[in-house]
C-alpha cells in the first residue's frame, strides 16, 4: 500500500514523485514507456524552468540533458501580419528522453519506487483508498491513498476516471480533454541563416493552423507545423518549407527523421480540472500549457503543488483539491496572461486576447 501512486513519469510526475519521496511519503511512479522514454518535444527549458529545476531538484540540469547550442537565448516570434518580436531570455536546449530521464532518477535518489513498461488501466476508488489497475508484464492492482495522475496530453486515464466518477460526482468533473492539435516537425541535415541559438516561431495562417517553427537540436534543422486537421499536415507543411527556402535560404539535405504529437488546444478562460475525489490531475492532463507549446514549467510547478496540497492535507481529501487549486492560481494567472499577450499580437489567437 502507497501513500501515492503518481502516473507518468514526465515533468509533472516526477516533480510530484520527488517532493512526496523526499518529506518520507511511500511513492510509486509508474510510467508506460521504458525510461528514458521519448517525447516529441522542441526541448527548450525556459528560464522559469531552469529556475524551477533548481528549487525543485537542488541542483541545475546536467550537461548530459542537453543539445547543442546548449543555451537558447529567446524567442524569435513573427505575427500573423509578418512582424517580428524578440524575447531574448537565457534558456537550455534539452533532449527530452535524457531530461526527464533524469527527472526520474531523481525521484528515484530521494525514495520513489519508479516502475517504467508499466501502464495504469483504471483507477477505482473505495474505502478511503484507490486501487489502481496496472498493465506491464501482466495484469496486477495496487492500492495508495492518493493518486496523482500526470499522463500527459491524451488523457485517456482521465476519461476513465471521468466516467468512473460521473454519478459519484455528477457535475464535478467533465472529463472533457480540450480537443488537440497535432504537431508535425522533421530534423533534417542542412543549413539556414537563422542563429541556431534561438526558437522561432511562426504564426502566418499561411503556414499552419496553428504555429509552425524552427529550432537546432546537435546539429540538425527542425521544422514543424501544428494543425488542427490532420490531412493538412503535408500541405502546411510544404508551404513553411517553402517560406524558409526563400526568406532563410533553408536548405535541406537529408531528413533523419519525422514525428507527429498531440497538445492540448486551449481555448478562451484556460480551464483546468483539478481532479476528483483521492485522484488528482497535474500538467497537461489538467490543463495546464502556455502559448507556443512551453509546458515543462507548468508541467513541474502544477506537480509540486499538487504533492504539496496532498502532504498538507493528507488526511483530509476534501481540502485537497481545494488547496491544490488555490496554490496554482498564480500558474493559472501566468498562463492566463501569456496567452492573452500573444493573443494581442496574432490574430490566429485572437480568441485568447
Ligand atoms: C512538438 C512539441 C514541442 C514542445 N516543445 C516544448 C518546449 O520546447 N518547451 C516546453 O516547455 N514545452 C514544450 N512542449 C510541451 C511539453 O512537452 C509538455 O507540456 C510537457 O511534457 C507536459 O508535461 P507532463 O508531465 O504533463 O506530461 P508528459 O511530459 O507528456 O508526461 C506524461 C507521461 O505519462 C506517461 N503516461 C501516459 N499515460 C500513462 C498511463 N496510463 N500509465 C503510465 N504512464 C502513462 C507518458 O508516457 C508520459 O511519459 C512541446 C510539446 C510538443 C508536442
Amino acid at each position: 500500500m502507497y501513500d501515492v501512486i503518481v502516473i507518468g513519469a514526465g515533468p509533472a510526475g516526477c516533480t510530484a514523485a520527488k517532493a512526496l519521496a523526499e518529506k518520507g511519503y511511500e511513492v510509486l511512479l509508474v510510467e508506460k514507456f521504458k525510461m528514458p522514454r521519448y517525447k516529441s518535444c522542441s526541448g527548450v527549458l525556459i528560464k522559469k524552468s531552469m529556475k524551477l529545476v533548481k528549487n525543485y531538484f537542488g541542483e541545475a540540469v546536467p550537461e548530459s540533458a542537453m543539445c547543442t547550442p546548449t543555451d537558447n537565448r529567446g524567442m524569435v516570434f513573427t505575427n500573423d501580419a509578418g512582424k517580428e518580436y524578440r524575447f531574448e531570455q537565457e534558456g537550455f536546449n534539452v533532449w527530452r528522453s535524457h531530461f526527464d530521464g533524469w527527472l526520474a532518477g531523481k525521484a528515484e535518489e530521494n525514495g520513489a519506487e519508479v516502475r517504467d513498461g508499466v501502464a495504469a488501466l483504471s483507477c477505482t476508488e473505495k474505502d478511503g483508498l484507490v486501487e489502481v489497475s496496472l498493465y506491464g508484464q501482466k495484469n496486477y492492482t495496487e492500492d495508495a491513498r492518493y493518486v496523482i495522475d500526470c499522463e500527459g496530453v491524451v488523457g485517456t486515464l482521465k476519461r476513465q476516471i471521468a466516467g468512473q466518477y460521473a454519478r459519484q460526482f455528477a457535475g464535478k468533473i467533465t472529463g472533457e480533454v480540450p480537443g488537440y492539435i497535432t504537431t508535425y516537425q522533421t530534423f533534417n541535415e542542412g543549413s539556414i541563416d537563422l542563429d541556431p541559438h534561438y526558437f522561432y516561431a511562426y504564426l502566418q495562417p499561411e503556414l499552419s493552423e496553428y504555429d509552425a517553427w524552427f529550432n537546432v537540436k546537435d546539429d540538425l534543422l527542425v521544422l514543424g507545423v501544428s494543425v488542427k486537421d490532420m490531412d493538412k499536415i503535408g500541405h502546411y507543411y510544404e508551404s513553411f518549407i517553402a517560406y524558409m527556402e526563400e526568406k532563410h535560404h533553408l536548405r535541406i539535405g537529408r531528413q533523419t527523421k519525422e514525428e507527429k504529437w498531440l497538445m492540448p488546444h486551449i481555448r478562451p478562460g484556460c480551464r483546468v480540472d483539478y481532479g476528483v475525489g483521492r485522484i488528482i490531475f497535474a500538467g497537461e492532463v489538467a490543463g495546464f500549457l502556455n502559448p507556443m507549446g512551453e509546458g515543462i514549467s507548468a508541467g513541474m510547478e502544477s506537480g509540486y503543488c499538487a504533492a504539496s496540497a496532498v502532504m498538507e492535507h493528507f488526511d483530509n481529501p476534501e481540502t485537497v483539491r481545494e488547496a491544490y487549486r488555490q496554490s496554482t492560481e498564480n500558474l493559472k494567472s501566468y498562463m492566463q496572461r501569456q496567452w492573452s499577450l500573444v493573443g494581442g499580437m496574432a490574430g490566429t489567437f485572437s480568441e485568447m486576447e
